[in-house]
Formats: C-alpha cells, sequence, structure tokens
C-alpha cells in the first residue's frame, strides 16, 4: 500500500521555551518527511504576528509550511497584506477558514464565510496559494441541515479551494458517508481525514463540545472509567486512534491530517504503527 500523505497542524507558541519545544517536536516528526506542516491562526487576527513567525521558522528550517488563515473580524486590507507578505516569504499553500468571532468581539468584518475567503484569495494572487478549506464529516454545528453544510461546502471548492482537511472524528462511516455524498454533488477535491490523537479525556471532551466532533459513546465510558490515568487514557487512545487510521486509509483516504496539539509522541507512535515510518 503507498503511504498516505502526512501532514502535522501546530498552534503558534506563545514563550520563547514554547518555540524552543516546538522546534524539538518538529525535529522529531521531520523524519516522516511530511507534506507539510500547518499553524492555526485565531481568529480576529489574535495570533496574526505569531502565526507568521511560526510559518517563517519552518520555511527557514526548508520544510513546506501552511498557514491558516481565518477570516471573521478582518478587513480586505488586512487579508490582501498577509496574502502577500506570505507570497513573498515563499509560501504557497494556505489553509483558510472563516473561524469563530471570539467572545468580546462583535463586528464580523468584511467576511461572512469562508467561500468570500477563497474567492479573494483568489482574485488576489490567482493559482499562487494551494487552498485547503475546512470540512465536517459529522457537520458543522452552525449548519441548518447536513444537505445545507453540503451545498456549503461545495460553495468553497467552487470558489477555488484545491482540498479539504476535515474537522477530527472518531466514526469512519461519518467520513465514507460525507465524501460519497461530496462527490455525487460532483465534488472531486481531496478530502483529507483530520486525526486527534487523545492524550487526555478532559480537554477532548471540551474540544468536542466546541466543535461538534462525536466521541462515540463506548469510548467516551471506557476513557471517563480511566479517570486520571493518563497512562491507559493514552494507551486506549493510540490503539483507536491507530485503527481508525488503518480504516481510512483502507477505504481510500488520500493523507492523514494529525492535530499534534504541539507534541510529537502520539501522532509519531500512530504512524511507526501504521507503518509508515
Ligand atoms: P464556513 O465554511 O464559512 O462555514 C461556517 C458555517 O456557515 C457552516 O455551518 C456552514 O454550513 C455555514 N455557511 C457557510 N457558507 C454559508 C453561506 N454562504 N450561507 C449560509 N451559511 C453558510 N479556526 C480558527 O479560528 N483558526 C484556525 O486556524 C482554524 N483551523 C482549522 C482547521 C481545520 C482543518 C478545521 C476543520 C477547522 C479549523 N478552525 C480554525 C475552526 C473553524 O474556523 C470553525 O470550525 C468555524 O466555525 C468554521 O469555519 P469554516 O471555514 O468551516 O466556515
Amino acid at each position: 500500500m503507498n503511504k498516505p500523505l502526512i501532514s502535522f497542524e501546530f498552534f503558534p507558541p506563545q514563550t520563547p521555551e514554547g518555540v524552543e519545544k516546538l522546534t524539538a517536536v518538529r525535529k522529531q516528526l521531520a523524519v516522516l518527511n511530511p507534506e507539510f506542516f500547518s499553524v492555526t491562526f485565531g481568529a480576529g487576527g489574535s495570533t496574526q504576528d505569531r502565526t507568521m513567525e511560526t510559518i517563517r521558522l519552518i520555511h527557514a528550517e526548508g520544510h513546506h509550511a501552511a498557514p491558516h488563515l481565518s477570516c471573521v473580524g478582518s478587513t480586505r486590507d488586512n487579508i490582501r497584506a498577509l496574502l502577500l507578505a506570505y507570497k513573498e516569504l515563499g509560501i504557497n499553500r494556505i489553509v483558510a477558514l472563516r473561524g469563530d468571532l471570539p467572545s468580546g468581539m462583535h463586528s464580523i468584518g468584511e467576511f461572512q464565510y469562508a467561500n468570500e475567503l477563497v474567492s479573494f484569495i483568489r482574485a488576489q494572487t490567482g493559482e499562487h496559494f494551494h487552498i485547503e478549506v475546512a470540512a465536517y464529516p459529522e457537520f458543522h454545528p452552525q449548519a441548518r441541515t447536513a444537505h445545507d453544510d453540503l451545498i456549503n461546502f461545495k460553495r468553497k471548492v467552487s470558489a477555488g479551494a484545491n482540498s479539504a482537511i476535515t474537522q477530527y472524528f472518531y466514526n469512519a462511516d461519518a467520513y465514507f458517508r460525507f465524501v460519497e455524498d461530496s462527490r455525487k454533488l460532483s465534488i472531486t477535491a481531496p478530502i483529507v481525514p483530520g486525526i486527534m490523537p487523545i492524550m487526555k479525556f478532559s480537554q477532548l471532551a471540551r474540544f468536542s463540545d466546541m466543535c461538534g466532533a462525536e466521541i462515540p459513546r463506548w469510548m467516551r465510558k471506557t476513557l471517563e472509567g480511566y479517570g486520571d490515568n493518563t497512562e491507559s487514557v493514552q494507551a486506549f487512545g493510540l490503539d483507536v486512534v491507530t485503527q481508525l487510521c488503518e480504516k481510512l486509509i483502507a477505504g481510500g483516504a488520500p493523507g492523514l491530517h494529525f492535530y499534534t496539539l504541539n507534541q510529537a509522541g502520539a501522532s509519531l507512535e500512530i504512524v511507526k504503527r501504521l507503518g509508515y515510518q
């Protein structure tokens, strides 16, 4: 079986120690020859400079770097300036998102949805960037209906997105169904599953409540049962997530995008167990 394309996502560190730690994490993950490392962007621009700086470091190390860019709360001028700065730096892949308005921020700015950002990137920079967008196999929490969400996904691809990365999920069937339904709507872009390794149950439960990703009951009950026993949580997580990845690849997923939370261990171990190291 061919090795699937693998990519890793980081958040921009806040402290010099965080920067140092992430450099070490990248070094560990680089041996897997990833397609790219991506760096998140705090909606409303809260991490704008730190995202750019992290991208600069990754690029300087000779890796492919993909900044995330979320448009909510922003202006055309600001997004244009960021696109040009990234272009000048030699970056050619962007993850284009709407983002969620941070609490306390009231103006959505000049873009309402991610499809508008994708159109804007194409209008400003032509085909320079490979554009990734977000996709939701278990559907975005604000979508009126599942079908509406698929139509909105199609809108982003029609606006010029090249491929998609999904929200994480633990139910492979949701992904396969989503891909099948997308193909029925003539969406041909690759849809790469987002993979969330399990490191801490309380953290995972919090994320999942926020983003609408389901932790299946059998998993939730098992993880709850482990309480503070981190070793058991992580051992269970590695088994479950490795099996999920195996199923996804066997079923035709074009790659795996790991939400690393700036840690190398779990992602490395999963890729090793998959036999891709
Ligand atoms: P959209 O595609 O705009 O969709 C948002 C909602 O609006 C959906 O319910 C959709 O169905 C609906 N919708 C879309 N278009 C229309 C329309 N024209 N009319 C009516 N309804 C519409 N957030 C960050 O802040 N920073 C990050 O770095 C970041 N990285 C992410 C990476 C990945 C791979 C993923 C999956 C998510 C990421 N997020 C990030 C979270 C993301 O910003 C949120 O999930 C956000 O709520 C939606 O962003 P979107 O780009 O999917 O929005």
